[in-house]
């Protein structure tokens, strides 16, 4: 079976279509309360940007922290019942912030109009209703969360998406000027996500004409920012360099970075993007270029990774990684070939994840 997905409706891009918010929403105010929740990254509280929203009387804005850990099930429906509560469905959702944020909004979207704990609603095609309108607006490029047709959440058993198609933002605003405040690190992590999303979705077996002409293009923009730094026109550049790889793995699928990467957050906590970062500098047995590149970038931006981390990991704990990376086939399939179980262990993934 080839892919069949929905993307988002609409998009506005450029510096300053930031402002254009206000007008975008307007006509989306409709019903009896037609009021907007907003779901800001606590970074903007007191920030210009704040001051900016295009939030009306009736509006809820949400200033959420995302700095002790990435989106959980519970903290969605937390959000969603104190929100239906207080004043019932809201006419939309916009998201502003990063990854974390993108996940935010395209959840509680989706748990407004679906009953019960969005535990039960963790996998492929399980959300019953379409959600209620939402929007995203990110202000940190590289993870591809903002074309993606999943929100992923930690909840008690399992890291994985809400993913469907009604997942997918009807509008997103694309402002680079948002991402200019981002700390060097943050940019060099998260804009590495988008990297690795290429490198793998190019090598593998599902790679293709489709996902290989976003790969190629959103690599050529990643060097020309990644050579030069962040600045007004590379910050552009990530913006859609970030949109194209989501793509690009939307159409293909990701590889042994990513498996790795998911076994180490589920089981450590470790950040998506600083995950992939910390594993694509032991991957050169699988992706020999691409890992020279990322060393290369890493060294040019100064960006120290820790070594040495595994030293601290008992065998039950990397055992329990092992598991969870395993556990992800497609991923092993693409990366490796149909018949991967041949050539991928438990054995296999602990000792690489005893190079970290
Ligand atoms: P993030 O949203 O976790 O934010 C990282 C840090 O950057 C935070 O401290 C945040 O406050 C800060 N920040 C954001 N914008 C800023 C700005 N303009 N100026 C200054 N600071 C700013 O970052 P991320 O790396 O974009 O997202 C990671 C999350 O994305 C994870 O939760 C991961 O699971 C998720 N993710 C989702 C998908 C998907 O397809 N849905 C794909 C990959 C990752
Ligand atoms: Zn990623």
């Amino acid at each position: 079976m080839h892919k069949n997905f929905k993307g988002v409706d609409k998009t506005v891009f450029g510096r300053g279509s930031f402002d254009q918010l206000g007008d975008i929403l307007a006509p989306r105010r409709t019903g009896d309360d037609p009021y907007m929740v907003f779901v800001v990254d606590a970074y903007f509280k007191g920030k210009p940007l704040a001051g900016r929203l295009p939030a009306e009387a009736n509006d809820r804005v949400y200033f959420i922290s995302v700095e002790e850990h990435e989106p959980t099930t519970d903290q969605i429906d937390t959000l969603r019942d104190e929100i239906l509560a207080q004043q019932g469905l809201p006419a939309g959702v916009i998201g502003i912030g990063g990854g974390s944020i993108m996940d935010i909004a395209k959840a509680l979207s989706l748990m407004l109009t679906n009953e019960g704990s969005s535990t039960q609603y963790q996998g492929l095609n399980l959300i019953k209703k379409p959600g209620v309108y939402h929007v995203g607006v990110p202000t940190i490029s590289g993870t591809g969360a903002e074309v993606s047709m999943t929100a992923v959440l930690t909840g008690p058993v399992k890291k994985l998406g809400l993913k469907c198609e009604w997942t997918v933002f009807d509008q997103l605003v694309l402002d680079p000027d948002l991402i200019a405040s981002v700390p060097r690190d943050w940019w060099f992590y998260t804009g590495m996500d988008t990297f690795i999303h290429c490198i793998e979705s190019e090598n593998g077996h599902f790679n293709n004409a489709y996902s290989h002409a976003y790969a190629e293009q959103s690599l050529a923009l990643c060097r020309q920012v990644f050579t030069v730094g962040q600045n007004p026109e590379t910050d552009e550049k990530l913006m859609v360099a970030s949109l194209m790889g989501g793509l690009s793995l939307t159409y293909s699928e990701v590889g042994v970075c990513h498996a790795l990467s998911y076994g180490l957050s589920k089981i450590l906590g470790t950040r998506h993007c600083y995950a992939n970062c910390l594993i694509m500098n032991h991957l050169e047995d699988y992706y020999p270029e691409g890992v020279a590149e990322f060393k290369q970038l890493a060294a040019l931006h100064q960006i120290n990774l820790p070594q040495g981390l595994s030293a601290e990991w008992d065998d039950d704990t990397i055992t329990k990684m092992a598991h969870v990376s395993y556990n992800l086939p497609h991923m092993w399939h693409h990366a490796i070939g149909e018949d991967w179980e041949q050539h991928i262990t438990i054995d296999g993934l602990k000792d690489l994840f005893r190079r970290l």
